[in-house]
């Protein structure tokens, strides 16, 4: 068996503990980053009187939304074709 040089092995896992840190920073930034959208959401579903959890964002830049994009409400547009709005659909040519 190859004996490995106690100074690299070392330096090994110390980079392979850096990628550990920072694999758990980045589930715990999600998680911030995931309650952050929720917040908005809930936000912008109180301003609209909607429920949040059917609320789709889209990304077309809409004049006429309190969130300047399209947004659709998947209660009652499933296939988000008809903006809140502007009455566009989130697919566009
Ligand atoms: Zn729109």
């Amino acid at each position: 068996m190859k004996k490995w040089d106690g100074k690299s092995v070392y330096q090994l896992e110390q980079r392979r503990q850096r990628v550990h840190n920072l694999d758990i920073a980045l589930s715990e930034l999600g998680r911030v980053r995931n309650e952050a959208r929720q917040s908005y959401l809930d936000e912008l579903g109180r301003i609209l009187e909607r429920d949040p959890r059917n609320l789709e964002l889209g990304s077309w830049e809409c004049e006429g939304s309190p969130t300047k994009s399209c947004v659709y409400d998947l209660s009652t547009d499933e296939r988000d074709d008809e903006c809140l709005f502007c009455e566009q659909p989130s697919e566009r040519k």
